[in-house]
């Protein structure tokens, strides 16, 4: 059986899996990044993880028709570079080509929220549908448009960026684009925290104050936890970011018309706290006959949709 490799590779960790023909994940393994030491280090991880991986699930290279890897990256997809990888401070790297070179089959790169999008509609929540949108809303908030079962790239790679759609014109905060009051300034983990760490001043008493008073700072895993148990202010947040987020949906809907918007990453575990204020933001805001048809739900497939759409792009080629 022949099987292809995906990987995943993050700022903080790379996930590799061995993925079937079907989208399923055979074998996978996750190890650190290591950042600080560099191009270079993170390749020969990614070579000796492949290695072990292969020993480790008994499948011998040739019975691998490729890799496919997604990278937090604006990508030269004409040329095959990462133009810049913000996360890890590369700039205009040339991995396909690298890793190539080290396994002499074919490999595929991809954004990482792309690659996401592209899992969750070959084995995920939008499996079987061809017109998708996919956020993911981790510390930052990346897109994917899926347009006739394709990722729409855009004139030079940079569709899809939803994280960085204006949604606070005037005193927004400071977002890593160097602009200002962008979609994940205000809905995404961190913006959650930011939000937190600003109303646990106002508050003298309770179990978000008693957060902070013991560990000296709050996390969004935090908040949306406590926001499940009831509690009113990290209620409150989470409802915002899906308020707010609700509303760029119902823009990005306007123009694409997809059949289906999926949401993950780790603030959409906040489940109906957040879904419900966004679908009702979503509703009143969109062109009706563009929502018409289109179902809004959270993503299946957590963090392995990286390494199933990464693995679909070589899977794809092979079709
Ligand atoms: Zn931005």
């Amino acid at each position: 059986m022949k099987a292809y490799l995906g990987i995943d590779l993050g700022g903080t960790s790379i996930k590799m899996g061995l993925v079937d023909q079907q989208g399923n994940i055979l074998h996978n393994m996750e190890n650190p990044t290591p950042v600080k030491e560099g191009y270079h280090a993170v390749l020969k991880l990614i070579d000796q993880m492949a290695q072990s991986l292969l020993r480790q699930s008994g499948y011998a290279w040739r019975n691998i028709s490729g890799a496919g890897i997604g990278v937090p990256a604006f990508i030269d997809f004409q040329k095959g570079i990462l133009v810049e990888v913000v996360n890890l401070g590369w700039h205009n790297v040339s991995l396909q080509a690298d890793l190539e070179r080290l396994w002499h089959m074919p490999v595929m790169v991809e954004n990482d929220a792309n690659a996401a999008a592209l899992g969750e509609m070959w084995t995920g929540a939008g499996k079987g549908v061809s017109q998708l949108l996919c956020l993911t809303l981790g510390t930052g908030i990346g897109g994917g448009v899926i347009i006739n079962g394709e990722i729409y790239h855009g004139a030079n790679g940079t569709a899809g960026e939803a994280g960085h759609i204006t949604v606070k014109p005037q005193g927004g905060r400071v977002c890593n684009c160097g602009r200002t009051g962008c979609l994940e300034t205000e809905a995404s983990a961190t913006a959650i925290v930011v939000d937190a760490l600003e109303r646990v001043r106002e508050i003298s008493a309770g179990p978000l104050q008693e957060e902070f008073q013991r560990t000296g700072t709050l996390t969004a895993r935090t908040v949306i936890q406590l926001a499940r148990q009831g509690e009113p202010v990290c209620r409150e947040i989470i409802a915002k970011a899906g308020t707010i987020l609700g509303n760029s949906l119902a823009v990005m809907c306007c123009l694409l018309n997809p059949e289906m918007i999926v949401i993950g990453g780790g603030v959409s575990q906040a489940g109906t706290i957040l879904f419900d204020p966004l679908i009702k933001a979503f509703n009143s805001a969109v062109l009706p006959r563009a929502a018409e048809n289109v179902s809004i739900v959270p993503a299946k497939l957590g963090n392995q949709a990286g390494m199933i759409g990464a693995a679909w792009l070589v899977h794809r080629q092979a079709q």
